[in-house]
C-alpha cells in the first residue's frame, strides 16, 4: 500500500489530478486544479478596514480571485504583532462581501477553528504548523477545503504525509502550497524549491500552489519567481499585497504594492495560456459589492455549512 493512500495520484480514477472547489453558493465557486491558475492576494496580516478593504477591491480588479490576509499570526517573536484576532475575522468577512472575493486565511490552533471557519472559505495551515497534528485531524472534520504550506524544513513526504493526516480524518480537500525551505542561502528569506512542484505533480492528485512571497521575502524578485512557478506547472499562488509596504505590520519587504501587482498578473497571464490553462478570472464570482455587508443571519448560515457531509 502507497504511504499516501488517499494523497497519492495512483489513487486518483486514471491518475487524474483532482480539483477543489472554492467559495459559496453566495458569492460563487470556482474549481483550483487541473486546466486553470488561481490567484489569491492579499496582506499578510489584517491591520485594518481601510487597507483591508483597498488590497481586497485592487486585487480583484487585477484579477485576483481570492483575498488573503491573517487575522491569527504565528511570529517568530512573541512581542510582534500577531494579528487582531476576531476582529481581523470580522473584518474579513466585511471585506468579502465588499469584494466579492472568498477569503483565505491562516488557523493557527484547533481551538480557534469553530470562529475561523465562520468566515473563512478556504483554512490555511501556516508552514509552522504543518506537523500540528491535533491541528490537521480537528481540520479533517470541517467542511472546508484547507491550504496546505509547507514546513520550512519539510521534504515533500512529510508534506504529503500531512495532508493524508487532513484527507484520512474525513477533508479531501486539500490545496498544497510551496512556500520555500531553509538552505544556506542568505540573499533570500527561504530557497523557492521549484521542483517540488513537478514532483508533487508526479506523486499526488492534488492541486499545488506556490507563495513566492514567503519564499523570496523581497519584492523585488516575486514577478519572476511567480513567472517561473507557473511555468512550471503550479496551480495558482499566493501573493503578499499591501497598498503600503513600508508601513507593513508583517512582511512588508516581501509585500507587493497594488501596481506591482497589477504588473505580475498581466505577466503571467500569457504564461498560464502558453501551458494550457486558463488563469481564473473574477467573472466567475457575483459582482464586487453585489452582496450586502454581512447580517448576523448570513454568517449563521456560512458557518452553519461546517459538518463534514456524511
Ligand atoms: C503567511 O502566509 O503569512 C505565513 C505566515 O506563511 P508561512 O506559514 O508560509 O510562513
Ligand atoms: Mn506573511
Amino acid at each position: 500500500m502507497s504511504e499516501y493512500p488517499l494523497a497519492a495520484l495512483a489513487s486518483s480514477p486514471n491518475r487524474t489530478p483532482s480539483q477543489v472547489s472554492v467559495g459559496s453558493d453566495l458569492y460563487g465557486r470556482f474549481q483550483i486544479g487541473e486546466g486553470t491558475v488561481t490567484v489569491m492576494a492579499g496582506p499578510c496580516s489584517v491591520e485594518g478596514r481601510d487597507m483591508l478593504l483597498e488590497t481586497a477591491h485592487a486585487v480583484r480588479a487585477s484579477g485576483a480571485v481570492m483575498l488573503r490576509g491573517g487575522a491569527f499570526k504565528p511570529r517568530s517573536s512573541p512581542y510582534a504583532f500577531r494579528g487582531l484576532g476576531q476582529e481581523g475575522l470580522d473584518l474579513l468577512a466585511e471585506a468579502r462581501a465588499s469584494s466579492g472575493l472568498p477569503i483565505v486565511t491562516e488557523v493557527v490552533d484547533a481551538r480557534q477553528l469553530e470562529s475561523v471557519v465562520a468566515v473563512a472559505d478556504m483554512l490555511q495551515v501556516g508552514a509552522r504548523n504543518m506537523q500540528n497534528f491535533a491541528l490537521l485531524a480537528a481540520l479533517g472534520e470541517v467542511n472546508r477545503p484547507v491550504l496546505l504550506k509547507r514546513g520550512l524544513s519539510a521534504t515533500l513526504k512529510e508534506l504529503l504525509l500531512a495532508a493524508e493526516y487532513i484527507m484520512a480524518h474525513g477533508n479531501t480537500n486539500v490545496v498544497l502550497c510551496e512556500r520555500g525551505i531553509r538552505t544556506f542561502e542568505t540573499a533570500t528569506r527561504n530557497t523557492l524549491d521549484l521542483s517540488a512542484v513537478p514532483v508533487l505533480k508526479l506523486e499526488t492528485h492534488l492541486p499545488v500552489i506556490v507563495d513566492p512571497s514567503h519564499a523570496a521575502g523581497r519584492a523585488d524578485i516575486i514577478a519572476p519567481l511567480a513567472a517561473a512557478a507557473i511555468a512550471a506547472g503550479a496551480d495558482g499562488l499566493l501573493v503578499e499585497v499591501h497598498p503600503d509596504p513600508k508601513s507593513a505590520l508583517s512582511d512588508g519587504p516581501q509585500s507587493l504594492t497594488p501596481s506591482q501587482f497589477d504588473a505580475l498578473m498581466a505577466a503571467i497571464a500569457p504564461i498560464a495560456a502558453l501551458t494550457g490553462r486558463t488563469l481564473t478570472r473574477p467573472s466567475c464570482l457575483r459582482g464586487a459589492g453585489a452582496v450586502a455587508a454581512p447580517s448576523r443571519q448570513a454568517a449563521a448560515r456560512h458557518a452553519s455549512s461546517t459538518a463534514v457531509p456524511a
